[in-house]
């Protein structure tokens, strides 16, 4: 039998700089990676430059060099692949799958994040509008490695979705699928915040005849405050001084055992041995964890 080794990959947003919720999530896929010696790569998601930080980019690398992390290949950035997006976008438009919305956002409030159909059937020019899939009246489902069992019916609970913004920007659901099956990534492992966008990419995979990874959502740290830290939280960077000690904190929060010889450990030495003992039916099946709960 033939299985795809393991391909596994970290994808920060640059709207941001790493924060502890990031720090949990890059660990958790790199070390599901190195335990079974599998690669792991690293893409950008920069296709949102108006909500990019200027100077993110550089600090998420610098900060995964710090904390000890070494990726796989070159880095892959999203801003360079506007013509698969494209030509996709285009393919799907013209097969009718996809259409022009021209709903403001104000017409949609009320609707509560559940897009009603109102452009399906209207033929409006591309130009200068929103681009939506079209979504099938069914249920999409999946086991997530940690989560468990995860459903979401497409029609009633996300509507017709986004795949490029009427400024022409690329939607994460469309870049993410393409470049997960492209560069063939086998597991993906990410925060919960994007459990409720799986069953989307599941059925974006399907239309375009792609494989299905695996998947496995941490926990979201929230911080004391009570925010949490998804994709969008803007937080100060994580300090590489304090590598050592966040990478053990964040082996907690993944519910790794962790050895007090640890504690005097460089963050490679916390990276290799947490790959030699990774054990992801310890992570909490749990969608949020308090960040004060694991000092
Ligand atoms: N770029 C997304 C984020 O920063 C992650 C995308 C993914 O892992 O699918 O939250
Ligand atoms: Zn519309």
């Amino acid at each position: 039998m033939t299985s795809p080794a393991y391909i596994g990959r970290f994808a920060p947003t640059p709207s941001g700089y790493l924060h502890f919720g990031s720090l949990v999530a890059a660990l958790a896929s790199y070390l599901d990676a190195k335990a079974c010696g599998g690669t792991w790569l690293l893409r950008m998601e920069d296709i949102d430059p108006p909500r990019e930080v200027p100077g993110a980019q550089t600090a998420i690398l610098q900060t995964l060099e710090s904390y000890g992390f070494e990726w796989d290949g070159e880095l892959v950035r999203q801003s360079d692949r506007h013509n698969a997006y494209e030509s996709l976008v285009q393919r799907l438009f013209q097969q009718g799958l996809a259409y022009a919305c021209t709903c403001s956002r104000k017409q949609l409030e009320a609707y509560q994040g559940v897009y009603p159909g109102l452009c399906r059937n209207a033929g409006h020019d591309p130009q200068g509008a929103a681009i939506r899939l079209r979504v099938p009246e069914l249920e999409y489902h999946f086991t997530d490695r940690v989560q468990g069992d995860y459903r979401q019916h497409l029609g009633r609970d996300v509507g017709d979705f986004v795949i490029r913004r009427r400024d022409g920007l690329y939607a994460y659901q469309l870049a993410v699928v393409l470049d997960d099956a492209w560069q063939g990534i086998t597991d993906i492992v990410r925060g919960a915040d994007l459990l409720d966008s799986t069953p989307r990419q599941l059925y974006l995979q399907e239309l375009l005849g792609l494989p299905q990874p695996r998947y496995l959502h941490v926990p979201l740290i929230i911080q004391p405050d009570g925010h949490k830290l998804g994709k969008s939280y803007r937080s100060p960077p994580l300090e590489s001084h304090e590598a050592a000690q966040l990478l053990l904190r964040a082996l907690r929060a993944l519910g790794q055992t962790v050895v007090p010889e640890l504690e005097a450990g460089t963050p490679s030495e916390i990276l290799a041995w947490g790959a030699r003992h990774w054990d992801a039916t310890r992570i909490p099946q749990t969608l949020t964890l308090a960040e004060s709960q694991l000092r």
